[in-house]
């Protein structure tokens, strides 16, 4: 194999050594916790505003979810309360690369959900209105239209939702890239290097305590991507979340069969910028189930049951995992952040089973060219599928951005914004009330629009 295309170039983001911090500061003005997409692209929006911000990361930059994920970069299909800051971050990725002057693999490609049946064109239809509403070139495509943007595909499609706005980026470079770029601009970003908890005093935050020591900050942003609800637990704050694993694989380069990102019941492509294609099957809901699926089952009911047919419940390792899981713990002793430094799920092998028998039987051309990679990553949701950002009501200072689902990639950077306005006060032009975390408890419907 080419050595600019090792076979480990997407695992590298999570198997590489640790790097412990030598020294850590002892304040700031905001301290965050979480190196992924979400909490570096907020550091990266403070650290423009001259903010004094710190990234505490338990192990590698965009080693979880960010790392992981798919590299859809898109506006497509979204929940129509998200639309506002998905629109502004794919304003922000098309600047991204002359912004921070790092490649991040961005392209602006499209995306395509091709329907094989008159139901799917249907629904696919009345989210045109909804892109329509926020100003979002979406259409849909008859199938002769789709066939000119596929090639080759033996597959019997009616038509397609599009949306020529919406692109793609590499994960393995993304965040990273960012994280420089907030480094450059004057944030820490501190890797291997857990927050165990945080310091109160007269009722508000005051510092995070660290496995290396404390960090004391009026201000704390808890981007804990799955592990939030755990860590906002130990602080007496619920946060409803639950995890669903994906499967992925990648190609080694092969025939270019289209442009665009494609979504099919059976398959998910995206051509990298390597030239190969990252691949999965985005209509399997794989839930290990723990003891917070049976603690949040009643609020996650409605998201649960939106494609009854996608789910696949299993027990096992994970179940005993949480249920041994202490709900607090020491500050002065290894936390459970330490104990799993990079949560790294294995591939469920039925599914790569699955994308292999998919790949042949829809694009033949694609199925000659080698699988050279297959990694796994846990998705964390929310009862309703959007985020919660948020300040803790119970803890002044302590806030709060979790449960981008399978779609907190392309969404980064403008979360990321408007985070950055949460924190400093100052207007990012996002309205975040639909994000406050009290939705689940004060009797708002929970109502979820799109799937995990
Ligand atoms: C298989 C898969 C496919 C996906 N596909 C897409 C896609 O195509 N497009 C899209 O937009 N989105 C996609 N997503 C979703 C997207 O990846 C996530 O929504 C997004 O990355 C979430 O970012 P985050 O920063 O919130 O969380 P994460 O990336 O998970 O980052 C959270 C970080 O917090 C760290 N951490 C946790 N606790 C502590 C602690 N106590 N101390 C210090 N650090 C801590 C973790 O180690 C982790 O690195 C996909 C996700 C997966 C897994």
């Amino acid at each position: 194999m080419n050595e600019s295309m090792p076979a480990d170039l997407v695992s590298q983001s999570w198997t590489r050594p640790f790097h412990p911090p030598t020294s850590i500061p002892a304040s700031a003005e905001v301290v965050i916790i979480g190196a992924g997409i979400i909490g570096i692209s907020t550091a990266w929006f403070l650290a423009k505003q001259g903010v004094d911000v710190v990234v505490c990361e338990k192990g590698h930059i965009a080693g979880e979810q960010s790392g992981r994920n798919w590299g859809w970069v898109r506006q497509q299909g979204r929940d129509s309360r998200e639309m506002p800051m998905i629109v502004e971050s794919l304003r922000i990725w098309r600047g991204l690369e002359a912004d921070i002057g790092e490649d991040v693999g961005f392209s602006e490609q499209g995306v395509l959900f091709a329907a094989a049946t008159d139901k799917q064109v249907r629904q696919y239809c009345d989210w045109v209105e909804t892109a329509r509403e926020h100003g979002v070139d979406t259409r849909m495509l008859d199938a002769a239209e789709l066939r000119r943007l596929v090639r080759g595909s033996t597959a019997t499609w009616k038509g397609a939702l599009y949306t020529a706005s919406d692109g793609r980026a590499e994960p393995h470079k993304a965040t990273a890239a960012i994280a420089r770029a907030a480094v450059r601009g004057g944030a820490s970003v501190l890797t291997a290097c857990a927050v165990r908890g945080i310091d109160t005093s007269a009722g508000r935050v005051s510092a995070v305590v660290t496995e290396h020591g404390t960090i004391k900050a009026p201000l704390v942003l808890c981007a804990a991507g799955a592990w939030t609800s755990l860590f906002c637990r130990s602080l007496g704050i619920t946060v409803p979340q639950l995890k669903v694993r994906g499967t992925v694989a990648r190609t080694a380069p092969a025939e270019n069969v289209c442009d665009s990102n494609l979504f099919d019941d059976r398959l998910a492509i995206r051509r990298r910028q390597d030239g190969g294609y990252t691949l999965a099957n985005g209509l399997i809901f794989d839930h290990p189930i723990t003891p917070s699926t049976f603690r949040f089952a009643a609020k996650f009911a409605r998201a649960l049951l939106m494609e009854p047919e996608a789910m696949r419940l299993s027990i096992g390792r994970e179940f005993f995992e949480e249920w041994s899981m202490p709900e607090r713990w020491p500050l002065d002793a290894v936390s459970p952040f330490e104990r799993t430094r990079v949560l790294n799920p294995k591939p469920n092998p039925r599914v790569l089973k699955g994308i292999r028998r998919n790949v042949a039987a829809m694009f033949p051309q694609l199925a000659v060219a080698p699988i050279v990679e297959t990694w796994a990553g846990m998705i964390e949701t929310t009862p309703d599928v959007i985020p919660v950002i948020d300040e803790a009501e119970a803890l002044p200072g302590f806030h709060i951005a979790t449960g981008f689902s399978g779609h907190g990639f392309g969404i980064g950077p403008g979360a990321g914004k408007a985070i950055a306005g949460l924190l400093t006060g100052k207007d990012s032009g996002i309205d975040l009330e639909d994000f406050r975390l009290s939705r689940f408890f004060d009797g708002t419907p929970i109502r979820p629009q799109s799937s995990v």
